[in-house]
């Protein structure tokens, strides 16, 4: 006979709730609570996550070379001490140990492992445990309740179902913890974007959660349908990743959402109908901002890396993950949602290089590193990256090599195939880039130029 774990005997859902209240529980629960209430309990859950992290060697190895052990942990100031880590960290733990790399493992019960986007290299996988997920799709459906989605709302979720977080994320926070009737309608690629006009007409969907830049598609194919976004539709919220304005304007002023979240840390903030930044459950994590250069703490509206530490996660404990995204802090407020937690001013752009190509992280040396394989390719290359209307774009220039006649629509189509998502790719004649890349006279050529500010 096989051993069987049944999930719901794995969960217990009422110490969950009790621990991190769903909404609109949490509004009176986390501000009826005292300062000194909320760092003590942020203290014993931090403790928690460290006991569990330093079992994992990625970092045990890092913080015994700052001679930092969970039990020195006595405020919370300390944590500013340890070191961070970013997504080039976890790939290296991945690359050195496959599969899951040496940052994250099974702890009991059933796991859900979901993967990042990437479109170059291998993506990475994300375990979380079932208590793991059912607190991210709380913290999810705090955001989704404070962005206006009750449990009497039909939703369109164009998210890409699969194996990445988004759409899954969404759907269970709203079936499960709003109570709201979702349509898994996915991208245009598994229901047409004809027939997801008309289903959301048709079930008169009252809210459409996806990327921006296709939820304008959508408006547009509704009008080629010979129906009015203003007038046709019971649309009352949109919750976007992206450019919310773009498609709020495509549904005729529909108010639209940001939410923020990364493939590690689920979704942990999120823009309500009050505005004025992004909220987050101060409960579930630690925000820090720090100063790119010096690494220094950023005081309220100075802007810097966002820095995390999750209170809960235990499959994949997070201990100031470095995003890259820039953002800044915003002085603490009762916000007019009634949600007392903290807020930060938004995404405020990458530190690094990564380009959003359609809600997918594109890595210029990712490309590039493609680029260099084709043999009709002499390895040189340049990624440039642009605004467009519609979000960014990442044009790859790619030199011939002098000794292989080649055939530039074969490359340009490998190179394509290779990278999986649409980028545009310009053929060069050897040598062509070398006034822009700076090779032979740089000590490190330029392999990225970003001309989106
Ligand atoms: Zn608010």
């Amino acid at each position: 006979m096989r051993e069987t774990i049944a999930y719901h005997g794995a969960v217990d859902p009422g110490s969950i709730v009790q621990e991190y209240p769903p909404p609109p529980m949490h509004v009176m629960q986390l501000s009826r609570i005292s300062e000194d209430e909320a760092a003590a309990r942020t203290l014993g859950r931090l403790r928690r996550v460290l006991d569990r992290a330093a079992q994992l060697p990625f970092y045990s190895e890092r913080w015994a070379a700052v001679g930092f052990e969970p039990a020195d942990l006595r405020e919370l100031d300390q944590l500013s001490a340890l070191p961070t880590f970013t997504v080039h960290d976890l790939r290296e733990s991945i690359d050195a140990n496959p599969p899951f790399g040496l940052h994250q493992s099974r702890v009991g019960g059933p796991h859900r492992v979901l993967f990042s986007g990437g479109t170059t290299g291998s993506p990475r996988p994300v375990l979380h445990s079932a208590r793991d997920r059912e607190i991210g799709e709380i913290i999810q459906a705090r955001h989704l309740w404070a962005a206006g989605i009750g449990a009497d709302d039909v939703v369109m979720n164009s998210f890409g179902y699969g194996p990445h977080n988004a759409a899954s994320t969404m759907h269970e926070a709203l079936y499960r913890w709003i109570g709201a009737l979702v349509l898994p309608v996915s991208t245009g690629n598994v229901t047409s974007s004809r027939l997801q006009v008309t289903m959301a007409h048709q079930f008169r969907a009252t809210a459409w959660i996806g990327m921006s830049d296709y939820l304008v598609h959508l408006a547009n194919v509704a009008r080629d349908l010979g129906l009015d976004p203003a007038t046709d539709f019971a649309l009352q919220t949109l919750v976007v990743g992206g450019d919310a304005a773009l498609a709020s304007a495509a549904w005729c002023g529909v108010p639209a959402y940001n939410l923020y979240g990364t493939y590690e840390l689920q979704t942990p903030g999120g823009e309500c109908w009050a505005r004025g930044g992004v909220h987050f459950s101060d409960d579930a994590h630690i925000v820090q901002v720090r100063h790119e250069e010096t690494g220094e703490p950023q005081p309220d509206g100075a802007r810097g890396q966002l820095i995390f530490t999750s209170l809960y996660n235990e499959a994949f404990p997070i201990v100031r993950f470095n995003t890259l995204d820039r953002s800044a802090l915003l002085p603490v407020e009762q916000c007019p949602c009634g949600q007392s937690s903290r807020k930060i001013a938004g995404f405020l752009g990458r530190s690094d290089t990564m380009v959003k190509l359609r809600g997918i992280n594109i890595y210029p040396e990712d490309v590039g590193r493609i680029a260099t394989e084709h043999p009709g390719a002499n390895g040189e290359y340049l990624c440039v990256a642009s605004r467009t209307p519609g979000g960014d774009d990442l044009t790859l220039h790619v030199e011939l090599a002098d000794a292989v006649p080649a055939d530039e629509e074969v490359i340009v189509r490998w190179l394509r195939e290779r990278l999986g998502v649409r980028i545009t790719v310009e053929i060069e004649r050897p040598g062509a880039l070398a006034s822009q890349t700076g090779l032979g006279v740089r000590t490190k050529p330029v392999r990225f130029r970003d001309d989106r500010t």
